[in-house]
């Protein structure tokens, strides 16, 4: 049976009186296995709501019994990890594997949001001035909202709601309409770790939810993950309404390849990088650039390549799943016809794959060009998808020019042998996250997920101390006592001791 996702607002998970449905499918067959509500007008106001009453009471809590919210959704998450993980696949295709990949890495950042205490000291300098002392503090703001993807249905959540709610915050979560089961899962679990009603609330919809909570008076910050015309949209569209923004946006992530490079650890991490999760993560390396000589290592990655084999989410032969729906695998499709017509050549062609018994699926296999040029359109787009475009360059210096020329700074990798080189790239590299012999250098939550240029919006990122500073005000206190004050009796007491 279609099971019909509740919203969880005012404390409870409960059914939309909306008259908007939208079909969350199954990417691996395109069967319909949940119907998802858009919100009206008035659960989305209630959810605001309610959110900004539990906010008085929550931001009270002592900070460690915040943190210890924090232990025990970690607790949780970790004994549900493979039921969560399931429950992902079913919605998103993903392999088991790279499910429980999702999950866990949600769950590092909730154990990060159990530090909160040591994240949230502030500042102090004694005596400013002549008996004058100045400390700050670090203060929640009050509702917080997050507006996610599909394509990490646990962990991009869970970057959001567990470091706000930390900092003594309640949240206001939009999840992607494509695969809302697992957000409510997480929600599910959340209150039963202890969170109090009306900390979390999730509603569902597309824009005109969206709308709705950017203009609303009450939301203080938005967090949000997803494509670039949409960032741009949100960021212009809820700064005019004066919140405080974290946009993060599309990639077209570049992997240098340097003639000294590990030739077997090259091809490897470029297959799993390139194709993985269907290319649909927003690491992955969708061009590889060569140095010089490395270029003859093409044809060994195209045979590579060619063996890989995507399949349903619990065969464990499948190297990846579906793309996520039909409209996704025809925009892809478009964008490697294009690329055919505009002269690149396209050395493993991928479209046409099926798996046996599900025929119906999204299906795309690996697809390698070689001979792109920054000018052709599957270049210069986000492909999202499992699709690697080999360029050529004769020096480390012409790579770099190409990749800091491409708009999006999200992540970027060197495959080398050579420290100089490296540090070098690692120097002039106009991109946010870097991979020394690391293919998708996504930072562990003790540091922030730190995209750049084109592929962020905003100034603090998510997670780590970064994710505080967004999620917190900082008031400076300036504080003088004066001795006169002080009464004799006290005085004398003071001075016996
Ligand atoms: P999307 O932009 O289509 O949707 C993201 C969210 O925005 C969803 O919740 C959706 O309901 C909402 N939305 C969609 N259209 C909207 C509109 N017109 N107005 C207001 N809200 C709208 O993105 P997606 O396809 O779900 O996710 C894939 C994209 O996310 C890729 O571009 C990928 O690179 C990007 N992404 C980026 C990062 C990062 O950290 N930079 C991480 C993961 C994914």
């Amino acid at each position: 049976m279609v099971q019909s996702v509740p919203l969880y607002i005012e404390g409870e998970f409960r059914q939309s009186a909306t008259q908007r449905w939208v079909d969350v499918t199954d990417p691996a067959s395109n069967q319909v296995i949940a119907k998802l509500p858009c919100a009206t007008d008035s659960e989305i106001e209630a959810a605001i709501a309610d959110a900004k009453r539990a906010f008085m009471s929550w931001k009270e809590v002592a900070t460690p019994e915040r943190a210890r919210l924090m232990l025990n959704y970690q607790h949780l998450l970790k004994q549900h990890h493979d039921e969560i993980a399931a429950l992902l696949s079913s919605e998103t295709g993903k392999t088991t594997v790279d499910a429980k990949g999702d999950v866990w890495r949600g769950i590092e950042v909730v154990e990060q949001a159990a530090n909160i205490a040591s994240l949230m000291m502030g500042e102090t300098v004694e005596n400013v001035a002549t008996d004058i002392d100045s400390y700050s503090l670090i203060q929640p703001l009050g509702v917080c909202c997050g507006i996610t993807p599909f394509n990490f249905p646990a962990m991009i959540p869970l970057w959001m709601f567990p470091m706000a709610i930390a900092c003594g915050n309640t949240f206001v979560l939009k999840p992607s309409e494509q695969v809302p089961l697992t957000a409510m899962r997480l929600a599910e679990l959340f209150e039963q770790a202890g969170a109090p009603k009306g900390v979390l609330q999730v509603v569902h919809g597309q824009k005109s939810q969206v709308d709705q909570l950017l203009a609303h008076p009450d939301i203080r910050t938005i967090s949000f993950v997803g494509s670039v015309p949409v960032a741009q949209y949100i960021y212009q569209t809820a700064t005019t309404h004066f919140k405080r923004v974290q946009a993060f946006a599309g990639a077209k992530n570049h992997m240098v390849v340097m003639p000294d490079a590990n030739k077997e650890q090259v091809l490897t991490n470029l297959v799993s990088s390139s194709v993985g999760a269907a290319g649909q993560r927003c690491m992955a390396i969708s061009v590889a650039v060569f140095v010089g000589d490395s270029k003859a290592w093409i044809p060994e990655l195209v045979a590579e390549m060619a063996k890989v084999k995507p399949g349903v989410w619990n065969d464990e032969t499948a190297a990846y799943g579906p793309l996520i729906s039909a409209a996704a695998k025809s925009r892809v499709i478009g964008l490697i016809e294009q690329g055919k017509q505009q002269g690149a050549i396209c050395e493993l062609d991928g479209t046409g794959y099926t798996v046996a018994g599900y025929e119906q699926g999204n299906w795309l296999a690996p697809t390698v060009f070689s001979g792109v040029t920054p000018a052709m359109e599957l270049y210069q787009q986000e492909i999202f998808g499992p699709v690697l475009l080999c360029m050529t360059v004769d020096t480390l210096e012409e790579a770099i020019a190409l990749v800091n020329a491409n708009p999006y700074g999200n992540g970027t990798s060197i495959f080398t042998a050579c420290g100089a080189a490296a540090r070098k790239y690692q120097h002039q590299i106009q991109v946010g996250q870097v991979g020394i012999n690391v293919p998708i250098p996504v930072p562990l939550p003790f540091f922030s997920f730190t995209g750049w240029r084109g592929s962020f919006y905003g100034d603090l990122h998510a997670y780590g101390k970064q994710a505080v500073r967004f999620y917190t005000e900082t008031k400076t206190v300036t504080a003088r006592w004066f001795d006169d004050d002080i009464p004799a009796a006290l005085n004398m007491s003071i001075q016996l001791k």
